[in-house]
Order: C-alpha cells, then structure tokens, then sequence
C-alpha cells in the first residue's frame, strides 16, 4: 500500500496536469479527430514525468507497490478527467496483470522492471472475433517448437479483436491455446509475422487506441509462457478479476462523477420560471439525488471489496463482479441523466455531458459485461447458498441483526419511524 500522503500527492499531480494539458476544448478536439493523444498518455506513464505505472508495479521492482485500494483511487481520479485516456494508461496495469501473478521470478523481474523504468506500454489481448465473454472458444494457437526433445519457442497464429492499445503498445499480453490448454504470451512490437489494424471507429472512448491484432506464425522464445508451465492461462486471468473489476468499476464511479460534476454547478445558475433548477424538487430529486446515491452506494461497496483484497481475503471475484455491475451501471444513469439536467445544452458537444455519456457506455461491456457480470454473481451466490446448506444468508441475517442490536439509539428510531407507519 501507498502511504496516504504519497497517494495525495500522485493523484494532485494528476489533476493539475490534466487541468492544464486536457482541458475540455482540448478533449472535445480530439474526441471529434478521434485520436488517441499518445504523447500525453506516454507522459502520464513515464518514470520521470507522472509515472503512473509505478504506483502499481512492486517496490522490489523500482514501483511504488500500491494495492488495491490506491489503484481504485487513481482509476477514478483518471476517469474523472477523461475515460479514453485512463483506459490507454490502465491497459498497461490489465496487460501486464498475467505477468504480476503469474510469471516466473525471472518474467517479473523483466518486464515489470521495464514498465518502471521506461515507461513501456501493455496491451491485454485475451479477444478474439469468436471469443469474447466465453474465452474458452479461443482460437489463437501457440505451436512449440522443439530442439533436440525439447520446447525452445512458440509460433503463435490467430487474431485478437477490439484491443485497448492496439496500434500502440510496445508488448502485449496474448491469450493462446498451447497442446495442454490456454497460456499467457508476451510478443513485443515489431514481432516477424505480428500486425495490428486501423484504430476502430467507435461510439466513445475516442482518446484511446483500440485495434484488431493479427499474428501469423509469430515466433516467441519459451521464455515468453508467462509461467514456464502450459495450460494455466484461464487460471491465471481469474485470479485478477476481482480487482481489474475494481478497476473498470472505479471507472463507472469517476465518469458519473464528472457528469454530475457538470450538471450541478449547471442546476445551481440556471434560472427557469424565476428560481434556478437546483430549488426544483422535481428536477434534483429525479435528476441529481438518485444518482449521487447510487454512485456512493457503490463506492462504499468498490471501498469495502479493496480493502478486503488488501488485507488478503483472496480475489473476491464475485465482490468485484458486484462493485463492476453496480457502478458501471450507476455510471451510464448518472451521466444519461446528466445530459437530461442540461436540457438542449447537453445534447451539444460543448457541454461535455454528451461526450461523457458516450464514453461511460463502454464500462458496461469491457472485462465482463453486465449479464455476464449478473450470471457470475448469480452463480456464484447460489453455490455458496447450496455449499453452506443454506447457512449463508441465515449467518448474513444475523450478522445484520447484530449490527442493529449494537446500536440502540438508531433502534429507537426504526421503531418511532415504525410506530408512525
Ligand atoms: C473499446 C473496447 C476496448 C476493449 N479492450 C479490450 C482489451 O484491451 N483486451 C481484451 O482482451 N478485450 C477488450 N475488449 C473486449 C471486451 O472485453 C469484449 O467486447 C466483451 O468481453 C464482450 O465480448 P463480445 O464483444 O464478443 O460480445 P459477446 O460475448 O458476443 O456478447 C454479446 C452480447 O451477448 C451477451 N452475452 C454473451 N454471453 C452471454 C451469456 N452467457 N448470458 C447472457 N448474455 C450473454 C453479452 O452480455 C452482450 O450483451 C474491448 C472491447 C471494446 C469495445
């Protein structure tokens, strides 16, 4: 964990580097270009400039060692500023994540020390044009190649679809079926045989890079399993879930901020039928209030998941499926109704609100979309019920019921609220 103090700094530098360098005229510009502003987001990650990368790369290697709560916190400052640009800087952390827990002492010591001290930038290629939620219809293959009995390399052949940092990552993470099951690759720019396509046109995120990859016998030293052992690849992208859906959860709270962040200063000066907006129980009560409780809700709910990754509680990937679904879905409320609060003004480019509502809309599919997000935790809660014989919820109840014992005054309250129906 980063100490408080560090943390402050960090996200300070963030924010006045984004007042200056990614005002909203500029944001605006580039959105309407399409264009992914790589000289910034190389800046925000290199080591002597903001250095973002190194508040999550392991002190051991020239990182700060942030844990899951700081990553929370800068993701959401990030998206707070634009969701394009944090998703170019965050793909690095989802790119290199196989690495993290999974690569040998020898792997990490490599790459995650190059993201540190040059700023290297990841992609996480797990997509493919027939593989999306269900990653096991992978069909990118990696064939060894073997010497004298032995493995020395992979060629790895396929294609990788809607990559975040396509076109301009330095090495990239590649999901391939090996003979004994999926594994982690890492293939560095420039590979013989490894190409990526025109940026895609999208509805949103337009700041950053998205790209099709294709890799046609593509030759990697063994020393690019990420692991040394085939067939762990599926293992070791589940291990991360619970905070990569932080992390897009986090996402879904900093862009329905920035909605909100305009739509209330907005309600207070705009003036219709003689008081401004904000006086209007109507309008705050639909627009503004629901949606300020949403989001919050979630955020005490990605802040309770963090801590308890920090404090070694496992993955909780289910916790973070639930904090992905309840912000990110939050996220894309609060910044429709953003636009709603502004009337016709929202509906412009001008007023960001609009631009903000199109880029919110990608939390919600990317690293697990929302029905997946709902099977998951459906799944999963209904494997605990039947695990514990029904016990779950019954302890869950008590625990509640506790809770509620241990504060008497709030119980005299219920009841006079009760008493009153
Ligand atoms: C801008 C952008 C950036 C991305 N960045 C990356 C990246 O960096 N790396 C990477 O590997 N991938 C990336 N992705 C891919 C993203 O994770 C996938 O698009 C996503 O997982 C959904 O897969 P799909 O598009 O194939 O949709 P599909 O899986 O085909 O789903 C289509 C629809 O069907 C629903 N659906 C699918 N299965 C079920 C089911 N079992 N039950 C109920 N409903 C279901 C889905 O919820 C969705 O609504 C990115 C995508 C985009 C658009």
């Amino acid at each position: 964990m980063i100490a408080n103090k560090t943390l402050k700094l960090s996200l300070k530098s963030l924010r006045e580097f984004a007042k200056k360098r990614l005002t909203d005229e500029v944001l605006i510009d580039l959105d309407a270009r399409d264009e992914c502003p790589l000289e910034i987001v190389r800046h925000m990650c290199s080591p002597d400039k903001l250095g973002i990368q190194l508040l999550f790369i392991p002190e051991e290697f020239g990182g700060m060692g942030g844990g899951t709560f700081d990553v929370y916190c800068v993701c959401e400052e990030m998206a707070r500023i634009d969701l394009g640009v944090a998703t170019a800087v965050l793909a690095t952390f989802l790119g290199s994540d196989p690495i993290t827990v999974g690569a040998t002492p020898q792997q990490k010591k490599l790459w995650l020390t190059r993201i540190a001290e040059e700023g290297l930038l990841f992609a996480y290629g797990a997509t493919e044009p027939e593989a999306g939620s269900d990653l096991g219809a992978l069909r990118t293959t990696a064939e060894p190649v073997s010497q004298d009995g032995r493995t020395i390399g992979y060629k790895i052949t396929g294609n990788k679809q809607w990559i975040s940092n396509g076109g301009v990552a330095d090495a990239y993470t590649i999901l391939a079926s090996t003979p004994t099951g999926p594994s982690w690759f890492v293939v560095e720019k420039g590979a013989k045989g490894f190409t990526h396509d025109e940026p895609e046109d999208k509805h949103g995120i337009r700041l950053s890079n998205t790209a099709a990859l294709a890799l046609d016998n593509v030759y990697v030293d063994a020393d690019r399993l990420l692991g040394g052992v085939e067939g762990q690849g599926l293992i070791q992208a589940q291990l991360v879930f619970g905070y990569t859906r932080l992390m897009v959860a986090a996402f879904g709270l900093g862009a329905g901020w920035a909605a909100l962040d305009r739509a209330i200063p907005y309600s207070t000066k705009r003036i219709q039928a003689g008081a401004p907006l904000s006086e209007k129980q109507g309008y705050t009560h639909k627009l503004i209030v629901p949606n300020v409780a949403r989001l919050e809700a979630a955020r005490s709910y990605i802040e309770e998941t963090a801590e308890r990754i920090d404090a070694g509680e496992g993955s909780l990937n289910t916790e973070g499926a639930i904090a992905k679904y309840m912000a990110t879905e939050a996220g894309n409320l609060a910044a429709d109704a953003s636009i709603q609060a502004l009337g016709g003004y929202g509906y412009t480019h001008e007023y960001m609100v609009e631009k903000i509502k199109r880029d919110v809309r990608i939390t919600t599919i990317y690293e697990g979309t929302s029905e997946i997000m709902e099977m998951t935790i459906a799944r999963d809660r209904w494997q605990l019920h039947l695990k514990t014989r029904g016990q779950h919820y019954h302890e869950q109840a008590h625990k509640f019921e506790k809770l509620h014992a241990s504060h008497p005054n709030w119980q005299r309250s219920w009841k006079r609220r009760g008493s009153r129906g």
